[in-house]
């Protein structure tokens, strides 16, 4: 994922409507890249409502948002992986059913 792609996924990403696979490449790609973490860091401050400083009396650290967005994401990614993988090996397991089925050994 280059920038410029990095960039159209900042606003799903913060709605949380980002596909998982774009925003797992996403998330690397910030890994490396200052300048779209920072462009998610000020959308991540642009969202902040006067509501979320009535909540946080203690005020609100913006690296501990940062890392709240980030795992939030990394633990949608690792659902969405295992129900890959749970999906993959159903499949398997149907079609070894079917090819038993299919030479007569069930
Ligand atoms: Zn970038």
């Amino acid at each position: 994922m280059d920038c410029n792609e990095a960039k159209t996924c900042i606003r799903p990403f913060l709605d949380g409507t980002c596909p998982p696979l774009k925003a797992g490449a996403f998330l690397k790609h910030i890994k490396t890249c200052p300048s779209c973490y920072e462009e998610l860091e000020t959308g991540c401050l642009i969202r902040m409502t006067d509501k979320d400083f009535q909540d946080r009396p203690e005020g609100y650290d913006l690296n501990k948002m940062m890392d709240a967005v980030i795992e939030k994401e990394k633990k949608k990614q690792n659902t969405f992986i295992s129900a890959l993988a749970f999906g993959f090996f159903m499949i398997l397991g149907l079609a070894g059913v079917v090819v038993l089925y299919l030479n007569g050994l069930l």
